[in-house]
């Protein structure tokens, strides 16, 4: 007998009884997205490494020890996408999307990161993405916080919090970082390993630090604030203004710095305590850069990616379950009923859209469908047995409210649906 073969660790199946949840989430985005005139962009799943080498960058935690990478049968070497910006800016070149145009785009879709498996962090995870280009001011900025804020809004989820901050421009960002590794070195033995590790491959990431030890040193670090280029420290007043004048409460963190190597300017997190160490459910920002570092004509892009898990967590903890069912169900006794039972069924599904019918297949008695029935959810079992079928019509019984049951014929059976 041969062994069962499990799913991978930290890559899970959304069962049936998940799967509507995913489904309203992503009824809502679409719906969002459309409402501020952003259009669906899907790229493939595996993209070559060098993709992710030259836009991510090297030394993040990403590229060095998070991807799936492999050889295919022609050796090229290709990795499952570990995020969507770079498919999405590798896309906009290719088709020519993005020179001299505004685009607003949104995805959807699996990503992959081989990581230590917890709650809120798993190896494959889904993202909503959404990434603008051509738009370099702060009005854009604040556009893509106004929508994370909607959406909490139309989630009804509470308590999350906006953090916000500013890179400076890649030139100020680059001097900043003199400064803060010239600091940090003066203090090296206050330095954990993974600090020390970063100072010489992405030493901004040593101020996201979560390790207490290391507060007070970083505490006292220079601010990045002291040393932005003027354009940058405008942009950030004015995105501040928008945010102010929308009502979008927001924190200013002088730490955040995000983890990946081609943010400038404005960057923002959305956070909340209610999931413990994966608080952080929405991060995104402004990445000037990158178009051109994958080469294509220097472009303004900015945009944010949702982790879809966390944010189904997160409704789990502060909402009830509903559980998806259907509207109907029909139970159908003996052989010419059950083929006039098809034949019912597809009338009422064909002049009905939207209607949710269970026809019962697979024979059994009037208990033991009645039984499947009620398991169902369905609101309503018509019953079709042989005296029904003589005098077409079906009994219709309640399952759910206290009412009596009655009989329907087929030519009223439409409307009286319909009417429910
Ligand atoms: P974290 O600090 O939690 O590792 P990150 O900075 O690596 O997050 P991003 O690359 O910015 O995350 O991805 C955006 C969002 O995707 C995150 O805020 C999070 O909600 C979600 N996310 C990232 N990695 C995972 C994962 N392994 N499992 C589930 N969700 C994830
Ligand atoms: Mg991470």
């Amino acid at each position: 007998m041969s062994r069962f073969i499990k799913s991978i660790r930290g890559m899970h199946d959304v069962l049936p009884d998940d799967s509507f949840r995913w489904q309203s989430f992503e009824a809502i985005i679409r719906q969002l997205m459309g409402s501020y005139g952003y259009r669906e962009i899907r790229m493939p799943i595996v993209e070559s490494t060098d993709l992710f080498c030259r836009s991510i960058g090297e030394v993040t935690d990403i590229v060095e020890k998070e991807m799936y990478t492999f050889e295919d049968r022609n050796g090229d070497k290709l990795s499952l996408r570990p995020e969507g910006t770079a498919s999405c800016v590798r896309a906009g070149i290719q088709h020519g999307l993005l020179h001299n145009q505004v685009q607003r785009l949104w995805y959807n879709g699996p990503m992959f990161r081989h990581e230590r498996p917890q709650k809120g962090r798993y190896r494959q995870f889904h993202q909503f993405g959404v990434e603008v280009f051509g738009i370099a001011t702060a009005d854009i900025d604040a556009e893509l916080i106004l929508i994370g804020a909607r959406l909490w809004q139309q989630l009804d989820l509470k308590g999350i919090r906006l953090e916000l901050n500013t890179l400076g421009s890649s030139q100020t960002r680059a001097e900043y970082k003199q400064v803060l590794v010239d600091y940090l070195n003066q203090h090296r033995e206050l330095l954990d390993e993974d600090s020390l590790r970063r100072l010489e491959s992405n030493p901004l990431r040593i101020l996201d630090s979560k390790n207490p030890a290391m507060k007070e040193l970083l505490d006292n670090a220079p601010s990045m604030v002291a040393h932005l280029d003027d354009e940058s420290s405008q942009q950030f007043d004015k995105l501040k203004a928008s945010l102010d004048a929308t009502g979008i409460e927001y924190s200013v963190n002088p730490r955040l710095v995000r983890g990946l190597d081609y943010y400038c300017k404005t960057v923002f997190e959305w956070v909340t305590d209610e999931l413990g160490a994966q608080g952080t459910i929405c991060a995104g920002g402004r990445y000037d850069g990158l178009v051109e570092q994958l080469g294509g004509k220097p472009t303004a892009a900015a945009g944010f990616a949702l982790g879809i898990e966390r944010i189904l967590a997160l409704l789990e903890a502060q909402q009830e379950l509903q559980a998806e069912s259907v509207d109907l169900y029909l139970v159908l006794l003996g052989d010419a009923c059950e083929i006039a039972g098809l034949q019912l069924s597809e009338k009422i599904r064909q002049q009905i859209p939207g209607v949710k019918l269970i026809t019962n297949c697979g024979g059994g008695s009037i208990k033991s469908q009645m039984k499947k029935a009620d398991k169902s959810g369905a609101r309503i079992a018509m019953i079709l047995a042989e005296d029904e079928l003589s005098r077409q019509q079906v009994t219709v019984k309640y399952l759910r409210e206290d009412k009596p049951q009655a009989s329907v014929g087929f030519d009223e059976l439409i409307n009286f649906i319909t009417e429910l």
